[in-house]
């Protein structure tokens, strides 16, 4: 399978932090996001899904989305 590239932030080029966790044995949830120390966070997403690939997937998906959208809107 192939892995997505996760994009760097679109605010700051740096790579996003990936938090991985799973729900008491029902599911698990992934976040990524961007946060500088003491400075507000630039962008973070959060999936849940049953399957911890599946939810990563998702994440990183949106992510790019949202990545690519900010580019594009800035
Ligand atoms: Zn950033």
């Amino acid at each position: 399978m192939d892995e997505i590239k996760l994009k760097p932030c679109p605010f700051c080029g740096r790579m996003p932090k990936v938090r991985r966790s799973a729900i008491g044995g029902c599911g698990a949830w992934v976040e990524v996001r961007c946060k500088p120390l003491f400075r507000r966070e630039h962008l973070a997403v959060q999936h849940g899904a049953a399957l911890m690939e599946r939810a990563f997937d998702m994440a990183v998906e949106d992510w790019n989305r949202r990545a690519e959208k900010w580019k594009k809107s800035n």
